[in-house]
């Protein structure tokens, strides 16, 4: 992901540090080419001009144009406007609740929801010690509990055994009681994906939401479905509540755009990245540290 904005970025300021001396018109022009490289990146329109009057405003300052590295200087609040963009600072799984604490797994049928979900029990369970039970609320696809299952033997985590025939809902309600007999800190809930959004899937996912009141509720979205992505996120939260995203497939060849965009145009922070298929392909998203892959 970033591949081709970062190497436009670094073209661009390459030219910029080159020239010693700078006007406000070679700021310009600089800025101009910066906007086109994020649109051709994908990033949304509105996130785009924000983002270019924002640095405009700091990056045309005499301090700027008259300090002895004016290029690197405009660089840097580049930089620093990529961090706020993004959302400054990395914000973790929000597990401050009394156990077992219920996480909702959302997203589209393809998404990576599934892999994430075991993947973040992983991660809780090794990093955070944490006593971690997940459950598949996906009745429609046949395979889905069985690959939860599967899932949980590979990463030593607890799934809540199988009965066929059991709606959604119920098996949300037996989740979080057999978490509060056995003594579980987390419940995971991967709810059932569908191809596209629609009334029955998310009047599914609102009933499950009201009936296990969970912490957090992460929805999985592809980086590789670009602005749509976006569009999925706003939908999801609009309608059941998001509190944070966690984008797959980084590891392919997506331009970037959704990440980018992610934050300001759905107001939720991106939580954590999908970096490829192996369950440990999993990275928290610090936006620093996202601002300094793009800038190379
Ligand atoms: P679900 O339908 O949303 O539950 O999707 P799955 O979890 O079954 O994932 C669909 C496919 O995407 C599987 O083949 C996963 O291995 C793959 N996948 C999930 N996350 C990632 C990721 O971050 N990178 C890559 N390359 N593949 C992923």
């Amino acid at each position: 992901m970033f591949d081709g904005l970062t190497g436009r970025l670094g073209d661009i300021f390459d030219r910029l540090r080159r020239r010693g001396a700078l006007t406000e018109e070679d700021v310009g022009a600089a800025l101009r080419e910066v906007r086109v490289a994020l649109l051709e990146a994908d990033v949304a329109l509105p996130v785009v001009k924000s983002f270019i009057n924002g640095v405009k405003e700091k990056a045309v300052g005499q301090e700027v144009l008259r300090s002895i590295t004016p290029g690197q200087m405009v660089i840097k609040i580049v930089h620093d406007h990529l961090v706020e963009m993004l959302g400054e600072q990395n914000e973790g799984i929000n597990l401050n609740a009394e156990a077992p604490v219920p996480v909702l797994m959302l997203g589209l049928q393809g998404s990576g929801k599934t892999t994430s979900t075991a993947k973040i029990a992983r991660l809780l369970k090794t990093r955070e010690k944490k006593k971690v039970l997940m459950a598949s609320l996906d009745t429609r696809r046949p395979a889905a509990q069985e690959q939860l299952r599967v899932l949980g033997e590979q990463v030593d985590v607890a799934t809540l055994p199988i009965v066929p025939g059991e709606d959604p809902v119920t098996i949300a309600q037996r989740a979080m009681r057999v978490g509060r007999l056995e003594g579980y800190d987390v419940v995971m809930l991967d709810t059932a994906g569908r191809l596209a959004i629609d009334e029955e899937l998310m009047d599914e996912v609102v009933r499950i939401r009201d009936v296990t009141k969970p912490v957090e509720s992460l929805l999985v979205v592809d980086a590789m479905t670009g602005q749509d992505a976006v569009t999925v996120a706003t939908n999801f939260n609009d309608k059941v509540g998001v509190t944070g995203i966690v984008m797959t497939r980084i590891d392919g060849d997506a331009r970037g755009g959704a990440a980018l965009s992610m934050r300001q145009i759905t107001g939720r922070p991106i939580k954590l990245l999908g970096t490829g298929e192996k369950i440990d392909a999993l990275e928290a998203f610090h936006p620093d540290r996202i601002a300094g892959r793009i800038l190379g």
